[in-house]
């Protein structure tokens, strides 16, 4: 089989991931094999490839990258009983965690310390075929192309835990400051709350779509030009996906005393007046049940994912696209294409 493999870090110009072929993987117990059809391109991916990931990560080098997939069930590994071979699965960035301790057992898995990440501790989807672990594989409903189902397995369920953080209320403003990858799917899951959403981009490509996908009105960050700025203290809530301090502290100056500003990237918090009793909060994934609910949204037409497809012999180019902004939201890779 065919895949794209990161030996060596390397700044993404270089074209650090080399497509090459390599031995297809055999499923053990508990696991099986799928084809894979389709996987999103994630700005982790990048962070890992060029070497400024979290520490440890990837646990060893070489690794295939890549946790938003789709594929199709080939093998089953021994045990197996709960998938059959066909069947159209997702694959999310936690590949498995270890079921016993305090977040597992509160409904909070994507916090449990064992977890296991999908192409950072385990390889991952930029493959022809990958490994995955049956208990932490979700169905796609039939109605989902393949392309348009990979991004809801990690942006769609990332945003779906950043809203649910921000406590929103009908009538509620809050503002979504990055109109990416998951900044798309995070507007569209504020507004299913009742919510008024307000988008904040440099972009003015990224101001036409969040204002498509049913934010109120766009602005620009304070100090940019291009377009309005949001009033000090405006907002009740904020989620922040811009890979940027600026965006953070913009985000803690538009929210009202008393507000709560939810960060999905990792950023640096600046100053703040403790006076004002504002909440931050991170946030990171989400539970295998909160992902059947992100693709139950997707399936029932209140999610829309906006992708660019590319072959996954070009995973090097999609990804220099997504360090220079020039894509409207989510590069897709597909194998043989
Ligand atoms: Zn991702
Ligand atoms: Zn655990």
């Amino acid at each position: 089989m065919y895949a794209a493999i990161l030996r060596t870090h390397g700044p993404i110009e270089s074209d650090p991931l080399d497509y090459v072929e390599v031995p297809e993987p055999t499923p053990g117990p508990g696991e099986i094999s799928i084809d894979v059809l389709a996987c999103g391109v994630c700005r982790s991916n990048l962070h890992m490839i060029e070497g400024d990931w979290l520490p440890g990560t990837p646990a060893s080098l070489p690794i295939i990258p890549g946790h938003e997939v789709v594929g199709r069930v080939k093998v089953l590994g021994p045990g197996v009983t709960n998938l059959a071979v066909g069947d159209r699965i997702g694959v999310q960035p936690i590949w498995s965690t270890c079921g016993l301790c305090i977040h597992c057992l509160t409904g909070n898995e994507q916090r449990c310390r064992a977890r296991q990440i999908t192409g950072e501790t385990r390889d991952g989807g930029y493959a022809e075929v990958m490994l995955a672990n049956a208990a932490y594989a979700y169905k796609i409903p039939d109605g989902l192309s393949d392309a348009e189902a990979a991004p809801l397995l990690c942006p769609g369920i990332t945003a779906h835990g950043s809203v649910k953080k921000a406590q929103l209320s009908p009538g509620q403003k809050i503002g979504v400051f990055g109109v990416g990858g998951v900044g798309h799917m995070v507007l569209q899951m504020a507004a299913l709350t009742g919510a008024d959403v307000y988008a904040v981009t440099r972009s003015a490509a990224h101001r036409g779509l969040a204002e498509e996908l049913g934010a109120k009105a766009s602005y620009v960050p304070a100090g940019h030009e291009g377009g309005p700025v949001l009033p000090d203290a405006s907002l009740d809530a904020a989620i922040v996906f811009a890979p940027s301090d600026h965006a953070v502290a913009d985000a803690i100056r538009v929210v009202r005393p008393g507000g709560r500003v939810v960060l999905g990237v990792a950023q640096t918090v600046g100053p703040m007046d403790i006076g004002d009793e504002k909440t931050v909060v991170g946030s990171v994934l989400g539970s295998r049940w909160e992902m059947s609910e992100v693709l139950g949204l997707a399936s029932d037409g209140k999610l829309r994912s906006v992708h660019e497809d590319f072959p996954l012999s070009e995973a090097n180019l999609a990804l220099s696209r997504l360090k220079s902004g020039d894509l409207l939201a989510r590069a897709v890779l597909i194998p043989g294409a």
